[in-house]
């Protein structure tokens, strides 16, 4: 059965972004919907972490626009905090708090950023490594988890604040082989929930299940966009062509 797609939940349109003469993004623009899965994948260095930034304001864009939630990202009235709350990131690098364990990882945010109630962020937290399949962990410290356990605690820790988007740039590039697949479980699992998704990644064959839509990025331009099928049996652009040639 067709998934269905909800309303625009982020539209970038003609975005650009230098950092110094160094053009990194060149009129960007696409389109997510609610419970879309987007992937973007593309060489290193084409401007797809950059992208990712801009879109949760980490860093400012010199032209275009980007709506999340109904947020303008470039109003200069930002209200940063709401947009995060809307915006889950996890990057390559989990960095969780390592004198804390897992359950306490996750209840930080909602309790000092949020300040929530305790014994309520308490049972969301358990609920969300149980989301994550963590239940059994969530006494465990950093060092006592393997990096796809410790990536799995990343993610609850960004859903526990209720991201309207979740983000995801290479988080299983520097996990051991056999820990990969764990991760990505749970990724999938969070799009079939419906999750709304931007998802960096070099895992084509993952892209290619999960993904409702591929965005290709080359030199900092969007070269080609399609269905995964599509883009998979049948790219068009010379540039893609090669790059899959590469990484299949
Ligand atoms: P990707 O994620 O596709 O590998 P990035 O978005 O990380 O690409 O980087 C795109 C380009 O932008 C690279 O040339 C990189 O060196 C440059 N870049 C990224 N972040 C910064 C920064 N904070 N300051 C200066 N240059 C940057
Ligand atoms: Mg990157």
């Amino acid at each position: 059965m067709a998934k269905q797609l909800g309303d625009l939940q982020v539209v970038v349109d003609n975005v650009c972004k230098s950092f110094g003469s160094n053009t990194v993004l060149k009129n960007i623009s696409l389109s997510v919907r609610h419970s879309e899965v987007v992937c973007i994948i593309g060489p290193s260095g084409s401007g797809k972490s950059t992208l990712l930034r801009c879109v949760n304001a980490l860093i400012p864009i010199d032209s275009g626009t980007i709506k999340v939630a109904g947020i303008e990202v470039n109003d200069p009235k930002l209200d940063e905090l709401a947009l995060r709350r809307n915006v889950g990131m996890v990057f390559q690098s989990y960095n969780l708090f390592p004198h804390k364990t897992a359950l306490e990882n996750v209840m930080m945010a909602p309790i000092h950023v949020l300040k929530q109630d305790k014994a309520k962020v308490e049972a969301l937290a358990l609920s969300l490594l149980k989301r994550v399949r963590l239940s059994g962990k969530e006494h465990h410290y950093p060092g006592q988890l393997s990096g796809g356990q410790q990536q799995r605690v990343a993610i609850a820790r960004s859903l526990a604040m209720s991201p309207q988007v979740m983000m995801f740039d290479e988080v299983t590039a520097a996990l051991d082989p056999e820990t990969v697949k764990e991760v990505l479980v749970t990724i999938r699992d969070l799009a079939d929930e419906g999750m709304t998704c931007i998802l960096v990644t070099h895992e084509m064959g993952f892209a290619r299940e999960v993904a409702d839509s591929i965005h290709f990025t080359d030199q900092g331009r969007i070269v080609e966009s399609g269905h995964p099928k599509e883009f998979f049996s049948n790219p068009k652009d010379p540039r893609t062509q090669e790059f899959l040639r590469q990484v299949l």
